[in-house]
């Protein structure tokens, strides 16, 4: 991971680790819908694996046409149909879903977002020790609450820490009170009136909190 890359995403108008891995998160999906709507071996290993997550079959079918869900699912389908169909496989009936649906552990995509989350809060720290970079951080929108919580977890420097935690509840400030003009201009009917800052306000405030939807999974531990 380069300095250029994070500079980059220091300029989002979001959380720059979120950013990061929304970006990683498209590409690992196109490219996972790409090889099951190719390869037969593809679709075969995913079947055995036990597919992904709820979460991430979801959000693998926003990546995929019709078509390419139904290639790339007909063989899971059929192999879970056996599953269920083999005499003491699950046990009782009730119980079938909760042993069949697969959970972070057997997921690749959240063993992917995972690894790939600590490689880019790993090459942070490392950003983050240049004086320049972490000023221009200071600047940035910065890092939503999770990340921030990862980030502080691993720096030793206590004014660092408490500079970041600082300017995280100064961005915390300054987004509720453009929510609240936001609110007010909208009631008023000043629509027109609105500047960027307030316009976006909702939604940066939500990635404080909750990070992008994409890194956000209910099923990951730790989250
Ligand atoms: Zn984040
Ligand atoms: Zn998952």
């Amino acid at each position: 991971m380069t300095e250029t890359i994070m500079m980059h995403d220091l300029r989002v108008r979001s959380c720059p680790a979120c950013h990061h891995l929304e970006q990683r998160m498209a590409g690992y999906f196109a490219e996972l819908q790409g090889l099951l709507s190719r390869s037969e071996d593809a679709r075969s290993e995913y079947a055995d694996e036990g597919g992904l997550c709820p979460l991430h079959t979801w959000q693998l079918a926003q990546f995929s046409s019709p078509r390419g869900i139904a290639r790339g699912h007909a063989a899971i389908m059929r192999k879970l149909a056996d599953r269920l169909a083999r005499p003491g496989e699950t046990g009782v009936a009730g119980e079938a879903s909760s042993v069949l649906q697969n959970g972070a552990d057997g997921c690749r995509v959240c063993r992917f977002l995972k690894d790939e989350e600590a490689r880019y809060i790993g090459a942070f720290h490392v950003f983050l020790e240049h004086v320049e970079n972490f000023e221009s951080y200071m600047r940035s929108h910065g890092l939503c609450l999770r990340h921030l919580s990862q980030v502080l977890d691993g720096l030793l420097d206590k004014v660092r820490k408490e500079r970041l935690v600082r300017l995280a509840a100064e961005r915390l400030r300054e987004i509720g009170e453009n929510m609240i003009r936001y609110d007010q201009k909208i009631e008023e009917l000043k629509r027109g009136q609105l500047t960027r800052d307030e316009k976006d306000a909702y939604r940066r405030g939500i990635v404080m909190l909750a990070g992008e939807r994409v890194v956000f999974n209910p099923f990951l531990k730790g989250n």
